[in-house]
């Protein structure tokens, strides 16, 4: 089996988000499993030079793909190899264009898209599979990583039915999409179909047409063989107006063949045993190392050196999806209990500047930290007792899983990926059944209160916050399962192509 997995972005090169850190893990763990795996991503190189040392080998040189009926766009490919714990390898293939994507930032500048990312992404789209072909790599799945890739299916269908391209070479390819979050959708003017050399026939409501533009994500839906989501209740949740973002409905035409399958974490990354940029490192069994990092945290944000209060930490990109605007409403009432506020994140102008506000009332107790910080995010899921997660919608959520692997008990609001990964506790009896956080239903501050009061009510009982503490820390989301889904998921599209060629 043979899968080419495309993205954005991937964990070691960049990462805006989850969807760095999936890229980033599930290959390997493909590859564990006997899956042959490949990485294509775009070369950015001055983010490259942010997050290491890479070296890269030139692999191919100006390879042209036509757009704009005969204009052309020219890459390179570069190539590396990245090892992962076990002596696993997997190679990294790298779309070069300095022009499309040599910038400061994969998206946008402060919650600003480029204005070329129509052409950018319709360009990474494409050179997926010239790539393939100029590295002779017959993948027979190409699984393609949200709306920045949304057309590499269609243009896969278009190659394969106008034999361009040479057919046979993707004679028994496939495609998967996966939809980490359904907001992004990369929505375009109609004439970015004549860049990409795409005719009329797409501009239709069973094709890429949407309210007169043209949407990316619409096409990675509806010109794959299969689709995925992050979680399996997320999977129910887009087929309804309420989550669908617009496209539950045509979503609901492919509900056959969409299915969620939860997101891993990457033990080898987020481990407090192995954590070197935690103060202390600590396991079940051994929690004297959190309360280090408690320490830690409380004397680096308030430089106090002692700590009784319980502290309750946020790392979040600041946007509507994560309910920051919850945390703000509730602020005053949640402030009133003996406890100190931690926050890092950085996004949407209006979250930072409410924070801010916020802070200034409670500046002996609560720092809002607005930027993009690993080393003390890293910290905060360390040395924080309870993490907030209010989320409007999750499509899986990768903070929970590493709150709960820090010990760090997380109250949720119980949606998309958060509902399948945390078990509620609202008595003694959901410790003793596995329960690891506290969820509330409704996006509405009343209920997140009451959540986090029910969160301190038990954090005042020693030995059953302890239980709860390893609870989460013994829960297991690791890659192993998800990536045998994915292997499943590949292995029923290639007898579906079998039985169809
Ligand atoms: P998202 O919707 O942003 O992808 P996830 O919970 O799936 O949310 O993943 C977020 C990832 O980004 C986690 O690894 C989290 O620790 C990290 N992260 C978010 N904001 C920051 C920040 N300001 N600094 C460091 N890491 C961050």
């Amino acid at each position: 089996m043979k899968v080419a997995m495309c993205s954005m972005e991937a964990v070691p090169f960049s990462k805006t988000g989850g969807l760095g850190d999936v890229v980033g893990a599930l290959p390997a763990f493909l590859k564990k499993q006997g899956v042959e795996c490949i990485v294509i991503m775009p070369y950015c190189k001055r983010i490259f030079e942010k997050s290491g040392n890479w070296e890269f080998s030139l692999i191919k040189k100006d390879i042209d793909i036509s757009f704009n009926w005969g204009q052309k766009e020219v890459f390179d490919v570069l190539s590396s190899e990245v090892i992962f714990p076990g002596n696993n390898s997997v190679t990294y293939y790298f779309i070069k264009n300095d022009k499309f994507f040599d910038r400061e930032n994969l998206y946008g500048v402060s919650e600003k898209d480029y204005e070329d990312n129509d052409r950018r992404f319709s360009f990474f789209s494409k050179s997926i599979l010239y790539l393939l072909k100029s590295i002779n790599y017959r993948a027979e799945v190409i699984h393609l990583n949200d709306y920045h890739c949304g057309l590499t299916p269609v243009f896969l269908r278009h190659f394969k039915r106008n034999s361009i391209s040479n057919e046979s070479f993707f004679g028994s390819t496939g495609s998967v999409f996966t939809i980490h979050n359904l907001a992004y959708q990369g929505i375009y003017e109609r004439n970015i179909l004549t860049y990409c050399e795409l005719g009329d026939q797409y501009f239709n409501i069973d094709a890429l047409e949407y309210y007169g533009k043209v949407n990316f994500m619409k096409g990675g839906i509806l010109f794959s063989e299969k689709v995925t989501t992050v979680s399996p209740t997320y999977a129910k949740e887009i087929l309804r107006p309420e989550y669908g973002y617009g496209l539950d409905g045509v979503l609901r035409t492919r509900e056959k063949d969409l299915v969620g399958i939860i997101n891993g974490l990457d033990y080898s990354v987020w481990n407090p045993e192995t954590d070197r940029k935690i103060k202390s490192n600590y396991s079940v069994g051994n929690l004297g190392g959190k309360r280090d990092c408690k320490i830690h945290l409380v004397k680096k944000m308030f430089g106090l050196e002692k700590v009784s209060k319980p502290v309750l930490g946020v790392v979040s990109r600041l946007s509507e999806q994560k309910g920051i605007d919850l945390v703000v409403d509730i602020l005053d009432v949640l402030m009133q209990e003996d406890i100190y506020l931690v926050t890092l994140g950085s996004g949407d102008e209006r979250y930072t500047k409410m924070l801010i506000e916020s802070e200034k009332r409670y500046t002996d107790r609560m720092r809002v930290n607005v930027k993009y910080d690993d080393e003390l995010a890293r910290m905060i899921y360390a040395g924080s007792d309870i993490f907030l997660m209010p989320s409007r919608y999750e499509p899986c959520g990768l903070s929970q899983l590493i709150s709960l692997k820090y010990g760090t008990v997380p109250v949720v609001r119980d949606t998309g990926g958060l509902s399948d990964t945390v078990k509620d506790i609202n008595n003694e009896g959901d410790i003793t059944k596995g329960g690891t956080g506290f969820k509330f239903k409704d996006f509405a501050g009343s209920d997140f209160l009451n959540a986090i009061s029910r969160a301190l009510s038990f954090y005042r009982k020693k030995d059953l916050w302890e239980r709860i503490i390893e609870n989460g820390m013994r829960s297991d989301f690791s890659w192993e399962n998800s990536a045998s889904k994915y292997k499943r998921l590949y292995l029923d599209l290639r007898k579906d192509i079998k039985a169809k060629a």
